[in-house]
């Protein structure tokens, strides 16, 4: 069983890779936006509370968000976890640790995809087009100022925990840019080596 977490900007291709992965290897993919689209859909008292600060951009609460992982932490792991998404704050990073411990897993490998910012927005406008043209719901927060925001909240917040797993000797980069089947050789590359 393998748990890894996929670390990168928005627009980098997470998800995409995510989805590979559970087709391919079994694994179970924990998107906490998927968690929270999901809350704000249903319309519960969390996800009514978190509805704003997505359409922003913005963080949620780091509270929040290792509430629903370590919700799902003790379900079926299938390969192994996948974490989509989460941490993206050196308090969920900490925090994940604390969990991973407690219920006597490893984390495996944290694998960086490595994308450019102008790709980034070619992308994330090019998903909203997507959607519109296939007559499909566009992200609330798939707009040029929320994406300048969660590139912010990246940047300022998230891209510290390159450095922190890659202190703690689990960082793994690979070349986002590519193609989706080159980027998942890649990703499987990494795994088979662990
Ligand atoms: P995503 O689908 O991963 O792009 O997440 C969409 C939005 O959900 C983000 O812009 C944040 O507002 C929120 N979100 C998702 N994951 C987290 C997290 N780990 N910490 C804080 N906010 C999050």
């Amino acid at each position: 069983m393998t748990n890894i977490i996929l670390l990168g900007p928005p627009g980098a291709g997470k998800g995409t890779q995510a989805s590979r992965l559970v087709e391919a290897h079994g694994m179970v993919q924990l998107s906490t936006g998927d968690m929270l689209r999901e809350a704000k859909s249903s319309g519960t008292e969390m996800g009514n509370r978190v509805a704003d600060v997505m359409a922003r951009g913005e963080l949620v609460t780091d509270e929040i968000v290792i509430g629903l992982i370590e919700e799902k932490l003790t379900g079926a792991n299938g390969g192994g976890f996948i974490f989509d998404g989460f941490p993206r704050t050196l308090a969920q990073a900490d925090a994940l640790g604390v969990l991973l411990e407690k219920t006597g897993k490893t984390l495996d490998a944290v694998i960086e995809l490595r994308v450019d910012d102008a790709v980034l927005v070619d992308r994330i406008v090019g998903r909203a087009e997507q959607a519109l043209a296939a007559g499909e719901p566009v992200r609330a927060d798939d707009n040029a100022e929320s994406l300048k925001q969660r590139l912010m909240e990246y940047y300022k917040k998230t891209s510290p925990l390159i450095g922190y797993y890659y202190a703690k000797g689990d960082l793994k980069s690979v070349d986002g840019l590519g193609a989706i089947d080159e980027v998942a050789g890649e990703i499987s590359d990494v795994l088979k080596n662990l």
